[in-house]
């Protein structure tokens, strides 16, 4: 539940649970949604909209989820519909990555900014933007898959098809699996012995930083943004790590061109696509 100003007022927090079916999800949502209301004293009609941010791909213009992946069975689902109509409100979808960067730039570290663009480094790599205040949206709606930028045309395989995409060299999931092979546990004992001065350890840190300043000066010069935020469980804990690379490459972009670029950590972590889904239905489209 997300205040008039992009503060999170009540949170309650559930497995999707793909395999129950869509419409037992609708109805987990809707009592989640009447719980909250209730235990902040809220009446219905106080309720202005429903967002929902959603793993995509989804399609915000109809409303509808095409997610094999991670929702099988959902296909064609329309939750705007369903929650729309129960609590007689517009709703609104977005596809997860879209809605934090509409958070951070609603209420987090990008506020108020209208050329964002936030990658979120979780077990993939999600990607969102947002040119002149609006989510940038391809065909269909889609989003730009930014975790599918190459940086090492050398790289491991990558699931899309081809090899060295920035999500299959610094994701969390990668760095786990480049880390098991050297003998480490998962992602962050391959940060920690790094830090340590293993050797082995810092090449595959190392490989990871240079891929993500790669991408970083591909989206400065694809979008030419104010600023880039990172978001996720794996730049929240190791986003230092990164930051000389990355003011290195900012540092040659405003030796080139007259544009000032800033990048930071995200403010909200696991909140941004719960704010930016809010925004969607408290403020509309735009920011402003
Ligand atoms: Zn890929």
């Amino acid at each position: 539940m997300v205040g008039e100003s992009g503060r999170v007022e009540g949170q309650l927090v559930f497995p999707t649970e793909p395999e129950r079916g869509f419409a037992e999800a609708m109805e987990k949502l809707a009592g989640a949604i009447d719980g909250l209301l209730e235990s902040a004293g809220c009446r219905r009609e106080e309720l202005v909209g429903v967002g929902i941010g959603c793993a995509g791909p989804v399609n915000p213009v109809t409303g509808t989820i095409h997610n094999p992946f991670t929702l099988p069975g959902w296909e064609g689902a329309n939750p705007v519909r369903v929650l729309g109509e129960r609590f007689g409100v517009p709703a609104h979808l977005e596809n997860d990555a879209d809605a934090a960067v509409l958070g951070e730039a609603f209420a987090g570290s990008a506020r108020s900014l209208r050329e964002v663009v936030m990658l979120t480094f979780g077990t993939g790599v999600g990607g969102g933007a947002l040119v002149g205040g609006r989510v940038y949206r391809g065909v269909n709606g889609e989003h730009p898959e930014i975790g599918h930028i190459l940086v090492d045309p050398e790289g491991p395989e990558c699931y899309c098809g081809v090899r060295g995409c920035l999500e299959s060299v610094a994701s969390g999931t990668a760095l786990a699996k480049a880390g098991q092979a050297e003998g480490f546990g998962d992602a962050a004992e391959v940060f920690e012995k790094a830090a340590a001065g293993d050797e082995s350890a810092s090449r595959l840190v190392d490989h990871a930083v240079a891929a993500v300043a790669s991408a970083f000066w591909t989206i400065l010069h694809t979008f030419m943004p104010q600023k880039v935020v990172f978001g996720g469980g794996l730049m929240e804990r190791q986003f230092e790590v990164f930051v000389p690379a990355l003011r290195e490459k900012v540092r040659l972009a405003e030796r080139a061109w007259e544009q000032r670029f800033q990048f930071s950590k995200a403010e909200l972590a696991n909140d941004a696509g719960v704010v930016g889904a809010a925004f969607r239905a408290l403020r509309g489209d735009e920011i402003r």
